[in-house]
């Protein structure tokens, strides 16, 4: 998921809002919402599809205020569904308020017996239970009932929380999940996932919010109180490999840089006699422009992506990840037919999309094909905010390297290895989340059977 928040009393944000959330629709396509506040309600809009399909800006123009915050989903926990989507807004203690979550809590169902209202749809609905439910019965505002709630949450989350006054952003203590502060020439303030939600905007990105971290934007500016002190630092190493947008910074690494130092890494970790390096577009392209310059070989495109799609590892049901591929790529016959390609794709998780990919460049010729990832088998269900729950849906779980070679059509696989993949993003090795590399889980997992819970 992408969350994004801002406050600025000298212009409606609505349109800011959309602009953010445009620049994280990477991050979640199946439902996306704004709730804005104009100082003495808060009105949320949201719907299942694209921030573009959702939001005219008539729709827009019917959000008037000037603190508002976005969310585009990515279904972890509860169906891809409207009731799933956010912010999820609620009125407790006679204040409304809403809330937009990056990440998954991993202890949801302990979480929802104290919330006495059943089953909940989501994580993050428990979320705004606990809050509600704090509010009433302490009588609290908006910004004590967070502090309050926080530090029994255990997972991944970074939260843009508001009632009609104030802006609240949290980072989990671990820091799974990445969430930035900016400031607008205006005086404003901004929350987002990524930077480049910031750039589109025309906010400078001022810092990371810390994890443990929690943020209060109000008419006195910005506060901060650390919650959480003393927990190792576990940011999603995915977000390099796959999730993050290249132009963005992460812990103060570029995403860009980083791919292609792994893509150099590999090259000269699984080097291949092949006539052309290539891509598969669009994540894996600083990995493959490393490729091959480190390896000495031409690099070029063998496959064009249809822009106009989603991401199909990140559709809700096989069903339709299966028929969507066909639509999303196809081949470049005249660069491909008669070549020994090394085609470099970032990861691997449950290959089907790679398959089919792999079908479409024999088809249109190629002689040979050498895969090489730029991360290593992925074996294991992240419970941290990607849809990998089910382990038996992941083709490193259940298959070796060569059976996976032989599954894909390749004519040789390599993947990086998670020493060398940490080293390519930064000199400083800890620090990262590696679980559904290593099975090494920075907190514990309930009721999870299969994790192999690290320390
Ligand atoms: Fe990221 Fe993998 Fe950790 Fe999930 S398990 S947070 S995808 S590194």
């Amino acid at each position: 998921c992408g969350v994004f928040g801002v406050r600025d009393q000298h212009q409606p944000v609505a349109h800011l809002t959309y602009l953010g959330l445009y620049a994280l629709q990477h991050r979640g396509q199946e439902s996306a919402g704004i709730a804005v506040s104009d100082g003495t309600k808060v009105t949320v809009d949201k719907d299942m599809g694209l921030v573009s399909t959702i939001f005219s800006s008539h729709r827009l123009q019917a959000l008037p205020g000037t603190m508002a915050i976005g969310h585009v989903r990515y279904a972890t926990t509860g169906a891809s569904a409207w009731n799933n989507a956010q912010p999820i807004s609620r009125y407790a203690g006679g204040v409304y308020f809403a809330l937009g979550h990056n990440g998954n809590l991993v202890n949801t169902r302990e979480l929802t017996a104290h919330t006495g209202e059943g089953e909940a749809g989501s994580d993050s609905d428990v979320v705004a239970a606990l809050l509600a439910q704090h509010m009433t019965h302490h009588n609290s505002d908006l910004a004590d009932a967070t502090l309050h709630v926080l530090p029994r949450l255990h997972g991944a989350y970074s939260f843009v929380i508001m009632d009609e006054a104030r802006l609240i952003g949290a980072r989990d203590p671990h820091g799974f999940r990445p969430l930035f502060l900016g400031s607008l020439d205006t005086g404003g303030w901004v929350l987002a996932s990524e930077t480049p939600a910031l750039d589109v905007v025309g906010a400078r990105t001022v810092r990371e919010i810390d994890p443990g971290e929690m943020v209060i934007i109000d008419d006195d500016g910005v506060r901060s109180v650390q919650f959480a002190t003393g927990q190792p630092r576990a940011l999603c190493s995915f977000e390099f490999v796959y999730i993050a947008r290249p132009d963005g910074h992460l812990a103060g690494i570029g995403v860009h840089a980083a791919r292609r130092r792994m893509g150099i890494a590999l090259a000269q970790q699984a080097p291949a006699d092949a006539d052309m390096v290539m891509p598969i577009p669009d994540s894996s392209i600083p990995g493959a422009q490393g490729y091959a310059q480190a390896a000495g070989i031409a690099y070029g495109d063998g496959l064009i992506k249809n822009r106009y799609i989603g991401r199909t590892f990140i559709a809700p049901s096989q069903q339709l990840r299966d028929s969507a591929v066909r639509l999303k790529f196809n081949a470049i016959g005249d660069n491909v037919t008669g070549k020994r390609l090394v085609v470099v794709e970032d990861s691997i998780v449950r290959a089907t999309t790679l398959r089919a990919t792999m079908r479409l460049l024999r088809d249109a010729g190629a002689a040979e094909i050498h895969l090489r990832v730029l991360s290593p088998p992925y074996r294991w269900p992240c419970y941290y905010g990607l849809d990998t729950h089910d382990r038996h849906t992941l083709v490193a779980a259940t298959m070796t390297v060569d059976e996976i070679r032989d599954h894909l059509g390749a004519d040789s696989l390599a993947y990086l290895d998670i020493d060398t993949m940490l080293t390519a993003i930064t000199t400083d090795q800890s620090g990262f989340c590696t679980a559904c590399l290593t099975g090494d889980y920075p907190t514990p997992i309930p009721g999870a059977s299969e994790a192999r819970i690290g320390t």
